[in-house]
């Protein structure tokens, strides 16, 4: 029997995460779910799996959350604020930690449970790719192991050798991580018309049903580039190693090429309860809830190369990446703002790309190398954003 906790419970990871422990009550206690704005779901999640917490991170919400919980006859134990959130994601009961709250916000409760060793399902990339290999650092000290949910590190997870070394793709035969993405809802979209695209139109990816953010992420292929800063991060890939592949229908979700010409593939359905499962239950397999891949109806499979002007943001990213730390920390922060104001409606969809790249030029050169310091960075790199979208309305 595996405790769990599970970060940012009540967003798309966070319901698919449930939807799969649910489907194993012999194998899966859930110790505590925490969640922000949305105290109603909260209050059914922890109806139906009966956690020890429920944790709420802002302290204003508190006496709305405990009448919320307590209409629904919750009997869990209602925490709240930060401390709360790093408390359930290392407390020694807890096996593993479903880090899925989305953006920065997630960092210090992951570093918690990555701290406390514990064994940790990584969904929130934001976190890694805001302190890349400290995280990784960390996790090597405390004993914990890194699961990757993200689709596609999760799939090239699969498809490496069972003895892969961290930081050695050429003694295992590697000769490229290939990083595949769907191109999001305007691949064929025509570029002159991009300063229309709506939020609605952003907020509709065409294969995968996730959280706003990442999904706005997908459409300006943001997403791909902090997937391409999480992958090095993870393997210990430099950023020549890996390649971006654009694959419209989802079906392969990354691969790993070897030096004697194999290409090792993972494929399923777009659907994030198969790598949660697998994260979950690893080295085993659980049954997810997702149904079997039917070859006889699967037509095309096409690839292609992403084009620096429709997908800018992209090439930003891979930039940074070979940049180092203090560029894709100021890059994730710069990013988080321009997208929330595109959400709000402050900035066109053209601007999230300006807003990074005009970050990023006014951004210090620096080194960033403890905690404290990497959050002074993500700091100042919020407040550049801001100028620059006061400086782009104005
Ligand atoms: P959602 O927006 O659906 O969910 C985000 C979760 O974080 C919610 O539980 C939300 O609470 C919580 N949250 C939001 N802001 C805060 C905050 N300030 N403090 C504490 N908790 C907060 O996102 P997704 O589930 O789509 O994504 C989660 C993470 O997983 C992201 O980092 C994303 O990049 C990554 N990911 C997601 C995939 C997907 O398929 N969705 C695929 C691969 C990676 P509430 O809803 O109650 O406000
Ligand atoms: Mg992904």
């Amino acid at each position: 029997m595996q405790t769990i906790t599970v970060l940012g419970a009540t967003g798309s990871i966070g319901c698919n995460t449930l939807d799969v422990v649910n489907r194993h009550p012999d194998k899966y206690r859930v110790f505590a779910i925490t969640g922000h704005s949305q105290l109603e779901l909260l209050a059914q999640q922890a109806k139906a799996c009966n956690p020890r917490y429920v944790v709420i991170a802002n302290e204003n919400q508190y006496e709305q959350a405990r009448s919320t919980l307590t209409q629904a006859g919750v009997k869990a134990e209602l925490l709240c604020g930060p401390q709360a959130l790093d408390d359930v994601a290392s407390a020694p009961e807890v096996d593993a930690v479903m880090a899925a709250i989305v953006g920065a916000a997630g960092l210090m409760p992951t570093m918690a449970a990555v701290k406390a060793g514990k064994r940790i399902l990584l969904a929130n990339k934001e976190a890694l790719v805001m302190s890349g290999v400290l995280f990784i650092d960390a996790a090597r000290q405390s004993g914990a192991t890194i699961l990757p949910i993200d689709s596609e590190h999760n799939a090239i997870f699969q498809c490496l050798p069972q003895d892969f070394v961290y930081g050695d793709l050429t003694s295992s035969g590697i000769s490229s991580l290939l990083l595949t993405g769907s191109g999001g809802p305007f691949r064929e979209r025509e570029l002159s018309t991009f300063d229309d695209i709506t939020v609605e139109q952003a907020c509709h990816h065409p294969n995968w049903d996730m959280g706003r953010k990442i999904t706005v992420d997908s459409a300006t292929m943001m997403n791909k580039g902090l997937e391409f800063i999480e992958a090095c991060r993870l393997f210990g890939a430099q950023a020549d190693d890996i390649t971006v592949v654009l694959h419209p229908q989802s079906t392969i979700h990354s691969m790993v090429q070897y030096i004697d010409g194999s290409v090792i593939a993972q494929m399923g359905h777009p659907d994030m309860r198969t790598p949660i499962a697998y994260g979950l239950a690893y080295p085993e397999r659980i049954e997810a809830g997702v149904k079997s891949l039917d070859f006889a109806t699967l037509s095309d499979l096409t690839f292609s190369t992403p084009c620096p002007q429709r997908y800018p943001n992209l090439y930003l990213a891979i930039q940074a990446c070979k940049d180092g730390q203090a560029a894709t920390t100021a890059l994730n922060a710069a990013n988080e703002i321009a997208v929330e104001a595109f959400l709000n409606h402050q900035i066109g969809f053209c601007d999230i790309a300006r807003v990074n790249e005009q970050t990023l030029n006014k951004m210090e050169q620096t080194t960033v190398c403890s905690l404290q310091q990497i959050l002074e960075h993500d700091g100042r790199a919020r407040a550049t954003a801001n100028k620059v979208i006061r400086g782009l309305v104005s």
